[in-house]
């Protein structure tokens, strides 16, 4: 139980559901740990009402938030600033109120890179990497690798139009990129030359199971990574390890976007062991819940 005093201050999240979010068990645990006078609150917000939680966490002084769906993109322009990372990616899931006023950030993308450094020591600077998906997750981790020195980016997605446009908009940030639809052919050969193959689309997640790759693709050294942790261990990453493929699951990201969130608020690095315990507790015991991103 952390005490709250007349000077805590307040940080939380804004998204509808929020019930189920594990980001205020990761930042509590953090601030107690750290012995700080923060605490980190729910706040259901609906759509229709951003402007009016704009104002109110500037007017409570609430010193940040994270954004999740389905604000991520709507909120945009209830703030007064982006960092030039949720510019280009155009979603924020991180505001951090300096002073009234609100700048918008995205750590998403950013977290999943220092996951693949700290978790799975990967380094993607001058490496080949295969997105899968073009949605708001790949799109992050698509300019987060662009942005940390990926060589090579292949964006596969089901609807290819959408893989076309990520891979424009990674060229954009000067890494060699292209765009190809979900189909077995031409995805043989872009991951049999991968050093990275990331699985970004909702496949895999409790209740939609399938396998977005055929399992004999999958050949060490690749390493396989999904965003996806509900459940933690996805068909995916239970093939790719089945094929001795080195393995990140999704936890990482999480924890490493709200890492990432947390320095921003705070100044303070963030308290990573046990934020990745008390998150991998919580999935433990909830394998079956459905999966969300903050
Ligand atoms: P989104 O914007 O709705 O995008 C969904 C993506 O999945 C699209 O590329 C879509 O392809 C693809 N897709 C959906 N059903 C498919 C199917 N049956 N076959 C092939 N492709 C399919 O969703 P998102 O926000 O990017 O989220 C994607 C996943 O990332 C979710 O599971 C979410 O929980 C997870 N996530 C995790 C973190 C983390 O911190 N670990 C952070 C953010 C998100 P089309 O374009 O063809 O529809």
């Amino acid at each position: 139980m952390i005490p709250v005093s007349g000077a805590t201050s307040v940080v939380g999240i804004i998204g509808r559901p929020v019930a189920h979010s594990l980001s205020p068990l990761m930042h509590n645990r953090a601030f107690a740990h750290l012995g700080m006078d923060w605490v980190y609150v729910p706040f259901e917000v609906r759509e229709g009402e951003l402007a009016a939680a704009a104002a109110g966490l500037r007017a409570l002084s609430v010193k940040g938030v994270n954004v999740t769906v389905p604000h991520k993109t709507s909120v945009l322009p209830y703030l007064d600033e982006l960092t030039p990372e949720a510019a280009a990616v155009g979603a924020v899931n991180t505001v951090i109120n300096r002073g009234g006023r609100l700048v918008g950030d995205n750590t998403d993308g950013i977290g999943f890179v220092r996951s693949l450094r700290e978790e799975a020591g990967f380094d993607p600077r001058g490496r080949r990497a295969v997105v899968l998906g073009a949605g708001g997750a790949a799109r992050a981790v698509a300019m987060a690798l662009a942005w940390a020195g990926c060589e090579r980016i292949v964006v596969v997605n089901r609807t290819e139009s959408k893989a076309r446009a990520l891979a424009d908009a990674v060229a954009r940030q000067g890494a060699e990129a292209s765009g190809l639809p979900l189909a077995r052919e031409a995805l043989a050969e872009v991951v049999a030359e991968a050093d990275l193959l990331v699985q970004a689309t909702t496949l895999g997640m409790a209740g939609n199971p399938g396998l977005p790759v055929d399992a004999d693709w999958l050949r060490p050294p690749l390493l396989v990574a999904d965003v996806v942790y509900t459940p933690l261990e996805t068909p995916l990453l239970r093939a790719a390890k089945a094929r001795g493929c080195a393995v990140l699951p999704g936890w990482g990201m999480l924890l490493y976007q709200g890492a990432e969130a947390f320095e921003r608020w705070t100044g303070v690095p963030a308290p990573t062991t046990v934020m990745r315990e008390v998150l991998l507790a919580a999935l433990t015991g909830r394998r079956s819940a459905g999966g969300d991103d903050a």
